[in-house]
């Protein structure tokens, strides 16, 4: 006997008794360490930051990380997996802060950088329990107990073992580059992350005169100098000097402007214009842009000019600098001048473009390559250093009205606007970002751009086209990665330098820190974190000063990509990591934005370090948006919490959601309905299809396991298993392709064909009272088909295939495996494939489909017998088929007899209803002779007892007795269809009369005829 089954499930319900089941019994654990000695399965778990709740986004990873490692453990492999969490970083330093109320890191270093990192370390796992609960409550199987963490000691001596194997090959510099520096972090951005922060915004634009200098100028052509107004006679300018207009979005960079830039080959020209005032002057731009800088018909062209004819001309600078403020003054010159830069475009602006190097990447590639000083007037924070200006210590964007106002009152100014455009911003606090030239450390990438690219040509990536696209791309594009923070709560950067020569060295180990001559000692317990590891000091092996670590620590980018050999605390520990099978990766997956951080970071190290990739195969994830398709975001108030859904519906509806609503790559839609319309198709029809088997199995004492001779199985059962066996091919095929989507649709169609073809067609057969070979053999296949669905199910929807597999199985058979997750995947048995019986079964489905619609279109209900049944199909062989079939076809549509004919003009009858879809066409007649009429109002009685039967409350296997009573019609029809009545309805007896007392009754009229019923339950 199996336990009763209601139809009425509560799945969540089950879903807690199962994770008892597996908790008490150790499945999980049992099922890695039972393949003890099998080859792996490796799954890298890329580790989430526990700082914050779990939400959707991360569900939907965690199910797919899950379902390849179930499957593979299934097909025989040993699959640990161990989870890890992500515990550095600024998200985590800005959580504290907050709490804190501070605001920037001045506040920080008073409070005191220990105090800081210890509240650090204690918010890291403010969620944990949280994200633990979530992990276990969804089904993701991954140790929890013994996770990796980021900010272990070990985690982090390995990522000194890391940099210091690129230090020793020339790969970590420190070199001034200008990144985007967000001046409330104070800290620099990687590209990944300003690539998350851009925003259309307004700022004012300035369109600037810069005078020519009155000196001579002694590198310019005489005759491009007198075409400016130059008298070379007297050494000076005839009239008023003429200005170079360029044009800013960012006024307060011109405190840093060391020259103004042309296009070398574009057309510049001299032009007498008049302002508002009536006032004329003479200025200087590029002649693509005259009207859209000077407004049309404003000016007059009086001389013209070839960008590189204009180069190394003199001008006066708008802002003298003070000598400190020119970070490398090799190139200081007393005046300004134009230089040639291929990047000046004639799309905006006037072809002069202002050059601040301390401030644009592409203004300092430009200083490099031409020599251009570095003139740095801004601080960290943000703010002008003073200069004896009004705006001394504003914040940049709050100077620039004032710097505006400075311009105008010294006849700078050429004229201003707002425009909108899009600009960056910090992604964690919202902040502007600036660009900013400053002393960073790079790891330098770009010397392995081939290893990375050829590297990533071994990696099978899910979908295709991210490999030689979004990730291809980005490798392709590669620039070094500027790997220091200058933070407080990360992986210290390992690099001490002689406080007096300036002499560096990178430590790769603690072993190694000890071993220095003059090491000052660590503090107990040893913690490897600032401000401890800042107080480690050594001898200079050059000059026998004190080495001191630099101040910064890495980005935690870095910590996750270490994650391969950091988790196993690699070389110190498991140094056969690497011939093991624990590195590469079979398996990793993350959402797309992760092809620009983790899948990078992975790939970068791992290329660094080991010349080849950590990973083999990666699963990308689209977003998930709205139900409307919108971002979800906390403003907008639409950001649906996992809990709710699975306490709604369970967790494997929201993982059957997430496997099969659409492809991994895809961008989809969630909501809270989506997931109920899932479980209402698919998860509800397979648990009444079992519902349905184990009710009627348990009525009927039926013993799985009496196999049935393949002769004696109807060609329905032969049909189904056959179905099921492809299945079985199909679904290892997609998931042997990381694509449980696929699978997972497969599955539900098939689900869909047992429950609405092969079921309904065998309702009658479990129904029949006598236990004959065409009764087991229903038993048998059902049972084997949903045996099987368990297995199958198993890695995607473990609580439903575990409930199916208990129930189905492990009552019975109490030497199998006590779990379906310890269980093999099934094996298909390709010899019971049967192609054409498939195609036959199809076309059997579409003819009943049509029959149906026919029949409706004709206003006849399924239970009024018809005569027969005209098919036109399009071959013999369909024909055959079709004939073969025949009984299912004419079961399903209540018809007495099925005819072929060759052209549909032949059923072009008024008494015919036609119904046709590719090249398929069948008709019903109408015409009901009284024989089936009386056989139409029969099977109506049987439906009403039906319904009564269960009204009243009976038991499916409960015999009664029938009262009835009616007309002559009535009567006649009881007692010709009497044994059928009978049989169906389970009824000893058919009493004409009114029923006694507590019977259960009802009267109402039945095609036209008044009729009471009544049935009562037999002891
Ligand atoms: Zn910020
Ligand atoms: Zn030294």
């Amino acid at each position: 006997m199996f336990h009763p089954v209601t139809s009425k499930v509560n799945l969540p319900q089950i879903e807690e008794n199962i994770l008892s089941l597996w908790k008490n019994n150790n499945v999980f654990e049992r099922s890695v360490e039972g393949r003890r000695g099998a080859p792996r399965f490796v799954l890298y778990e890329g580790p989430p930051t526990a700082n914050g709740s779990p939400g959707i986004h991360h569900v939907l990873a965690r199910v797919f990380k899950d379902v390849i490692p179930r499957y593979k453990a299934m097909k025989g492999y040993y699959a640990p997996r161990i989870a890890g969490w992500d515990t550095h970083g600024l998200p985590v330093e800005l959580e504290v802060e907050r709490k804190l109320g501070f605001s920037s890191k001045t506040d920080i270093e008073q409070f005191g950088i220990d105090k800081f990192n210890a509240q650090c370390r204690e918010s890291v796992f403010s969620y944990l329990k949280e994200w633990e609960a979530m992990t276990e409550r969804i089904g993701f199987w991954v140790d929890l107990k013994h996770p990796y963490i980021t900010m272990d000691n070990n985690y982090i001596e390995t990522c000194w073992w890391a940099i210091k194997q690129m230090w020793d090959k020339g790969l970590i510099y420190q070199g001034y580059k200008v990144t985007p520096h967000c001046p409330r972090c104070g800290t620099s951005l990687s590209s990944h992350e300003v690539a998350q922060g851009y925003q259309d915004v307004n700022d004012i634009s300035i369109y600037v005169r810069f005078r020519l200098s009155r000196r001579t100028q002694p590198t310019i052509a005489r005759n491009v100098l007198e075409k400016l107004g130059w008298d070379s006679q007297k050494a000076e300018w005839k009239g008023e000097i003429p200005s170079l207009l360029a044009w800013t979005t960012t006024p307060w960079t011109l405190t840093g402007n060391v020259a103004l830039a042309v296009a070398p080959d574009e057309d510049y020209v001299l032009v007498q214009t008049s302002s508002q005032q009536g006032v004329t002057e003479r200025l200087i731009l590029a002649r693509a842009l005259l009207d859209q800088a000077l407004g049309p018909d404003n000016w007059q062209v009086l001389e013209e000019f070839q960008g590189k004819d204009l180069a190394g001309i003199l001008y006066e600078r708008h802002y003298e600098p003070k000598p400190e403020f020119v970070a490398d003054d090799r190139h200081w010159r007393p005046e300004n001048h134009v230089v040639s830069a291929d990047f000046v475009s004639m799309e905006d602006g006037t072809g002069i473009v202002h050059i601040a190097p301390a401030f644009g990447e592409e203004d300092y590639e430009l200083g490099q390559l031409v020599s251009l000083p570095l003139v740095l007037t801004v601080d960290l924070g943000g703010r002008l250093i003073p200069n004896n200006k009004p705006w001394d210590s504003m914040f940049v964007k709050d100077a620039d009205p004032l710097i505006l106002d400075d311009l105008k009152a010294r006849g700078l100014l050429y004229r201003s606007e707002i425009i909108s455009h899009s600009y960056p911003f910090c992604w964690r606090c919202d902040t502007p970002l600036l660009y900013y030239a400053k002393q960073t450390w790079y790891i330098k990438t770009t010397a392995v751009k081939e290893g990375l690219i050829t590297g990533n040509n071994q990696i099978n990536w899910y979908p295709g086209h991210i490999k030689y696209g979004r990730f291809g791309d980005w490798l392709e594009n590669n620039v070094d990665w500027a790997f220091s923070r200058e933070r407080y709560w990360g992986t210290p950067l390992p690099i001490w330098r002689c406080e007096s020569c300036g002499h560096p060295e990178c430590i790769g180990s603690v072993k190694e820190l000890e071993g220095k001559p003059g090491f000052s000692g660590f503090k107990q317990p040893l913690d490897l974190h600032r401000p401890f590891v800042d107080e480690i000091t050594f001898d200079c092996p050059k000059c026998k000063a004190k080495m001191r670590r630099v101040p910064e620590v890495i980005d935690c980018w870095f910590d996750s990509g270490a994650m391969p050999i950091a988790q196993h605390h690699y070389p110190v520990d498991n140094d056969t990591l690497l011939e093991d099978g624990r590195f590469p990766a079979d398996y990793i997956c993350e959402a797309v934005d992760q092809t620009r951080g983790w899948f990078y970071s992975l790939h970068a190290i791992s290329t660094l370090l080991f010349n080849r990739p950590c990973f083999r195969n990666v699963i990308c994830l689209g977003h998930i948006l709205d139900a409307k398709g919108e971002k979800m975001s906390k403003a907008k108030g639409n950001v649906v919490e996992p809990w709710a859904v699975i306490n709604k519906h369970g967790a494997d509806a929201l993982r059957w959601y997430c496997l099969t609503s659409s492809p991994p790559g895809n961008v989809r839609r969630f909501s809270e309905d989506m997931v109920a319309e899932v479980t209402r198709r698919f998860l509800l029809t397979l648990w009444n299809v079992y519902s349905f088997f184990v009710t009627y199995a348990n009525i009927d004492n039926f013993t799985p396991g009496s196999e049935v001779a393949s002769l004696e199985q109807s060609e329905l059962d032969k049909w189904i298993i056959s179905e099921l066996n492809q299945l079985i091919v199909d679904v290892e095929a997609t998931l042997d392709d990381y694509n449980p989507t696929r699978a997972g649709r497969r599955i539900e169609g098939f689900v869909s064909d047992l429950s609405n073809w092969y079921v309904r067609r065998s309702r009658r057969r479990f129904w029949k009272s006598e236990n004959d070979a065409d009764k087991l053999s229903a038993y048998n296949t059902l049972y084997q088909c949903l045996v099987t669905l368990s297995k199958l199910l198993a890695p995607l929807t473990p609580f439903l295939a575990e409930e199916l597999y208990q129930n189905l199985v492990c009552s019975v058979f109490p030497q199998s495996p006590d779990s379906v997750h310890l269980a093999d995947f099934p094996v298909a048995d390709e010899s019971k494939i049967d192609e054409q019986l498939s195609v036959d079964t199809q076309l059997v489905m579409k003819v009943s489909s049509l029959g149906r619609a026919a029949r409706s279109q004709a206003g006849i209900k399924v239970r009024q017998p018809l005569a027969k049944l005209l098919v036109k199909v399009s071959s013999e062989r369909e024909k055959s088929g079709l004939k073969r079939l025949a009984s299912q076809v004419l079961n399903e549509l209540n018809v007495k007899s099925l005819e072929f004919v060759d052209s549909v003009a032949e059923l072009d009858k008024p008494s015919y209803v036609i119904s046709s879809e590719g090249g398929y066409t069948v008709a019903v007649p109408t015409e009901l002779s009284p024989e089936l009429q009386a056989e139409g109002m029969a099977r109506e009685v049987v439906h009403r007892l039906q319904i009564m039967r269960r009204s009243a409350g009976f038991d499916i296997a409960d015999y009664i007795t029938t009262y009835y009573q009616g007309e002559a019609y009535i009567r006649r029809v009881m007692e010709d269809f009497a044994d059928y009545i009978k049989q169906e309805t389970l009824s000893r007896q058919l009493i004409e009369g009114v029923p006694e007392e507590g019977v259960f009754t009802e009267s109402r009229k039945l095609s036209g005829y008044d009729i009471l019923l009544g049935v009562k339950r037999l002891g």
